[in-house]
C-alpha cells in the first residue's frame, strides 16, 4: 500500500486507529453479528452507540448539563438556513469572514434582518474584524461568526462581544482543534468531515434555554432544533453510520490523544512548523495577518500562479494530495487537522524547501 499525506480541507483524513478500529468492527461490531450501518437506530446496541458518542464529547469539551449534543444532516449549509429560521426574530449581526459567512448572510437575509457588523472583504478576508460592542445593532436577536475560515486561513483568538445578544458560532473547521468552553456560546455547530468523522453528520451544541427563544413559525419538524432534542436525534433516521465514526474519533481525542490540550500542542507544532517555515521562504508566503492565522488551514502562494501549477503538480507525484488552493482564490492550501501527523507536516515542509532550492 503506498502511504499519501492528504492535506483535504474536508472530507480530511481520519486518524488511522479510528479507521482500523472501523474495520475491526465492520463486519461484527460489538459482537451484535452485524456492521453499524446495517443495526436498526431503534436497536439497544445502537442506542447505546448514540449515548456513547454523545457521553464522550460531553466529557471531551466538558460540556455542562444546560447544552443539548445533536446530531442533524445537511451539512454546515443548512445550519446557514436553519439558524435564522429558528433564531432571527430581530435581525442578525453577522461579521463577513468570506465565503462561509457570506452564504450565512445570503440565507438569513431570506429570513429576516441581518446586520452586517464587520467585514473584512476590503482586504480579501486575510484578517478577522476587531468588532466593539458599538459595532452591533441593538436591536438583533444573536451575534453569528464562523470562527475558523477554512478557505482564508483566519481564525478568531478571541470571540466578539455580543453583550444582551445570543452568539452563534460555525466551528466546522476548528472544533476539538484546541480546548472548546461551550459556556462562551449560546450554540455552535460543526459539519463532521473536517476533525469529527465522514461527511453526513452535523453537530450541533445548543444552550437549552436558546430554545425558548425560538420563531414560532418554523416551517418543518426536521428545521426545527426542538425536534432534535425532544427526539434524541432520532426523529427520522439519523446518519447511524456517521455517529459512530465521531465517536470513534472522540474516543481517540480522548485515550489516544490524551483530550484537547493535548491536541492543541500538537496542532501548534504542526502549524508552527509550516508557518516557520513559509515566514523565511523566498518562494512561498501566507497572506493572513500573522495574529488571526488558522491553526489547521494554512493557504500560501508563490505570487505566480504557474509556479503554483507545478508545485501542486509535483506535490502530488511525491504523495502530497490535495494541496490546491480553494478554487475561488486559487494557489495552495495545507489543511492539517487533527488527524494530520506531525510527520506529514515535517514531510511536506522538506519538500517545499526542495522545491524552492531547485527553483532558485
Ligand atoms: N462552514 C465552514 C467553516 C466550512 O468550511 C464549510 C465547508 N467546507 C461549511 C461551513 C459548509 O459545510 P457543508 O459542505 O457541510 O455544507
Amino acid at each position: 500500500m503506498s502511504k499519501v499525506y492528504n492535506f483535504s480541507a474536508g472530507p480530511a483524513c481520519m486518524p488511522e486507529w479510528v479507521l482500523k478500529t472501523a474495520a475491526d468492527e465492520m463486519l461484527d461490531a460489538r459482537g451484535s453479528g452485524m456492521s453499524v450501518m446495517e443495526m436498526s437506530h431503534r436497536s439497544k446496541a445502537f442506542e447505546s452507540i448514540l449515548q456513547e458518542t454523545k457521553d464522550t464529547i460531553r466529557r471531551l469539551a466538558s460540556i455542562p448539563e444546560d447544552y443539548e449534543i445533536l446530531f442533524l444532516q445537511g451539512g454546515g449549509n443548512l445550519q446557514f438556513s436553519m439558524v435564522p429560521m429558528n433564531f432571527n426574530k430581530n435581525g442578525a449581526d453577522i461579521i463577513n469572514t468570506g465565503q462561509w459567512t457570506k452564504k450565512a448572510i445570503a440565507e438569513a437575509k431570506k429570513l429576516g434582518r441581518v446586520h452586517l457588523a464587520g467585514d473584512s472583504s476590503d482586504k480579501t478576508f486575510t484578517y478577522i474584524p476587531k468588532i466593539t460592542q458599538e459595532d452591533l445593532d441593538p436591536d438583533t436577536d444573536y451575534v453569528y461568526i464562523c470562527e475558523n475560515n477554512t478557505i482564508y486561513g483566519t481564525k478568531y483568538k478571541n470571540l466578539p462581544p455580543h453583550e444582551g445578544k445570543r452568539l452563534i458560532a460555525d466551528l466546522s473547521s476548528c472544533i476539538f482543534t484546541e480546548p472548546l468552553d461551550v459556556t462562551q456560546y449560546d450554540m455552535i455547530f460543526a459539519g463532521a468531515q473536517k476533525n469529527l468523522g465522514p461527511a453526513g453528520v452535523t453537530l450541533v451544541i445548543i444552550k437549552k434555554d436558546l430554545l425558548d427563544e425560538q420563531r414560532d413559525d418554523i416551517p418543518s419538524a426536521m428545521l426545527d432544533y426542538k425536534t432534535y432534542v425532544d427526539h434524541d436525534s432520532m426523529y427520522n433516521t439519523p446518519p447511524t453510520y456517521g455517529i459512530y465514526m465521531v465517536g470513534l474519533v472522540c474516543k481517540w481525542l480522548e485515550e489516544q490523544i490524551g483530550g484537547l490540550e493535548n491536541m492543541e500542542k500538537i496542532n501548534q507544532e504542526k502549524a508552527g512548523l509550516l508557518y516557520d517555515y513559509l515566514d523565511n521562504s523566498k518562494m512561498f508566503s501566507n497572506p493572513v495577518a500573522v495574529e488571526d492565522r488558522s491553526l489547521v488551514n494554512i493557504p500560501f502562494v508563490t505570487g505566480d500562479p504557474e509556479l503554483d501549477k507545478e508545485f501542486i503538480a509535483k506535490a502530488k507525484e511525491a504523495g502530497f494530495e490535495n494541496l490546491k488552493g480553494h478554487r475561488t482564490v486559487g494557489g495552495m492550501r495545507a489543511s492539517i487537522y487533527n488527524a494530520m501527523p506531525v510527520e506529514g507536516v515535517k514531510a511536506l515542509v522538506d519538500f517545499m524547501k526542495a522545491f524552492e532550492e531547485e527553483h532558485a
